[in-house]
């Protein structure tokens, strides 16, 4: 699901909303409480590393 999450710079309020690419095109959405234009949470960036679990694959760094 394309949830993104962005924050007002007004009143500080985090806002998580549905937003097909589509949406995305025509700009950021208002904020519910101020009216202020909602800011793009960036969401952190997965850990570095290929550090994953799932051990029995072949790695093709060996
Ligand atoms: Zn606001």
């Amino acid at each position: 699901m394309p949830i993104r999450e962005y924050k007002c710079p007004r009143c500080g309020a985090s806002v998580e909303l549905l937003r097909w690419p589509s949406e995305e095109r025509e700009g950021d959405p208002p904020c519910p409480h101020c009216g202020e234009t909602l800011h793009r949470q960036i969401s952190a960036p997965a850990p570095s590393g290929q550090g994953g679990g799932c051990g029995t694959g072949g790695s093709p760094f060996t």
